[in-house]
């Protein structure tokens, strides 16, 4: 179990997939800058996060519902979760809101799993699917949270966990994700680049 003092936030799992140096610059430098994509989001989750709730037949729908984990040291939010009365009992499930579309890496899923994680630990449930709003789209898609997403949720959590412990700022060369990245000109990833190319050169020659 973890104290408050160890949480770490949920979106640094979606930091860490990105990218390990865009974690270690938010989550231990504690530097932030804006891109389209940023603002964009963001402009999404303020219509979204509202902590208010509403009932409609039988469900009930809270937005930005504040959630926390101890056994896996997590702290975060849920943009929705919905209550549902069935015959079988109380259904649960998180909506996460996307400005884009789905992406290809696991980095959605991880912050919708994570967020099942602390509902499970915190309302003593199982939930075995959550849900993306994607704004691009217009369509909810729904994803099984099942064992094998668990796992990697978790060994995401724990990497995540190693860098923010460590107060290291992973070193991680230019990439194409760097064009999309709103720190690129914090990071200056290519002359880390050239930093290290030189380092390498000098440590050839002996310079
Ligand atoms: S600019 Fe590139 S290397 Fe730097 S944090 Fe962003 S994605 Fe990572």
């Amino acid at each position: 179990m973890y104290t408050e003092d160890d949480f770490i936030m949920i979106n640094a799992l979606q930091h860490y997939i990105f990218c390990p140096r865009q974690c270690g610059l938010i989550h231990i430098d504690d530097v932030w800058q804006d891109n389209l994509f940023t603002v964009r989001g963001k402009i999404l989750h303020e219509k979204v996060d509202t902590d208010t709730y509403e009932t409609r037949g039988d469900v009930k729908t809270v937005r930005g519902l504040r959630i926390h984990s101890y056994k896996y040291g997590l702290v975060g939010k849920c943009d929705v979760v919905e209550f549902k009365e069935t015959v079988k009992g109380k259904e649960i499930m998180p909506v996460e809101f996307k400005a884009g579309e789905p992406k290809e890496d696991i980095s959605d899923k991880a912050q919708l799993c994570a967020q099942v994680l602390c509902l499970e630990e915190m309302l003593r449930t199982y939930i075995k699917k959550a849900a993306f709003y994607y704004g691009k789209i217009k369509r909810r898609n729904y994803v099984d949270i099942d064992d094998k997403l668990r796992e990697q949720t978790i060994t995401i959590i724990n990497e995540v966990r190693s860098i923010i412990s460590s107060r290291k700022v992973p070193t991680v060369g230019y990439s194409n994700k760097c064009k999309n990245c709103s720190l690129i000109h914090i990071c200056q990833p290519k002359a880390i680049n050239k930093t290290y190319v030189q380092k390498y050169i000098n440590e050839l020659y002996s310079i």
